[in-house]
């Protein structure tokens, strides 16, 4: 046991599925598993702390299902669409006059934030329901309620782009990696070992920005993790006939499942 608790908020690509406009087997399957809101989790520790990645679209929503009340912080791993505009919905955490939520992110991502949230970040609103971040620039790991948290820096088209590791003393726990094409070499070094795995797999056909659900398996492959759920799963993808025929210990992660680590 690592004293972690996973909750996938969202399991989808950016579009989310089903898609709108679309009528293909996934987009109108009514297996639960195939309806996959924007990627998004939630970390929480046996110390009482809970953790976001990331806040899409979904985000409101996704709080509502999983009755999330409060977070301790929130970690950005890049500023895509998909990842970030539900910013302005954790204004719901920062309720009280001097509540304020610590957000992790790259310092190119907190740049960004100012840029789309500029409201949120230019000290000109006072209304107390307005959020009110705290901004962190991530430049190396961090400590988080007893965790040590690593970005690890993949390659993911044109934008700068971490995935988190959470290690406790020394030993990486979980690693959650909701978009890349390409890891660095000293990222699999620093992944090396790792109990839980959380990978971008897109789909089977590959994709110039996104790991494909074989380039996936490679690296799981690589570093054969305890467990490893796939993740940023796109509407070619239908659950109950993609996840058959995985390798032992790898899965198709899917909303609301929680994972006891
Ligand atoms: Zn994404
Ligand atoms: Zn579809
Ligand atoms: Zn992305």
């Amino acid at each position: 046991m690592t004293g972690l608790t996973l909750t996938f908020l969202g399991t989808g690509t950016s579009v989310g599925v089903p898609m709108v406009g679309c009528r293909c087997e996934t987009c109108t399957s009514d297996d639960p598993r195939d309806q996959r809101l924007r990627c998004s989790v939630l970390v929480e520790s046996e110390g009482g702390s809970s953790w976001l990645i990331d806040a899409g679209p979904d985000l409101r929503q996704q709080c509502l299902r999983e009755g999330i009340t409060a977070l301790d912080a929130v970690l950005i791993t890049h500023p895509h669409a998909d990842h970030v505009v539900g910013f302005d919905d954790l204004r719901r955490f920062t309720v009280g006059a001097d509540e304020t939520l610590p957000v992790y992110a790259r310092p190119s991502c907190l740049e960004v934030l100012g840029k789309m949230f500029f409201y949120i970040f230019n000290g000109e609103n006072r209304y107390p329901g307005y959020f009110k971040p705290e901004p962190v620039a991530v430049d190396g790991e961090f400590q988080l309620g007893g965790f040590e948290v690593v970005p690890v820096p993949v390659e993911h088209g044109k934008v700068e782009c971490v995935g988190y590791l959470f290690r406790r003393g020394g030993e990486p726990l979980l690693a959650y990696i909701p978009d890349c094409k390409r890891i660095s070499p000293e990222g699999m070094e620093a992944l090396a070992g790792v109990d839980c795995l959380v990978i971008d797999a897109l789909r089977r056909k590959p994709h110039p920005t996104h790991l494909s659900i074989d380039e996936a398996l490679a690296v799981a492959g690589e570093l054969s993790p305890g467990q490893t759920w796939l993740t940023h799963i796109a509407h070619e993808v239908l659950h109950a006939r993609d996840g058959a025929g995985l390798p032992e210990g790898v899965q198709i992660a899917y909303d609301g499942l929680k994972l006891q680590l």
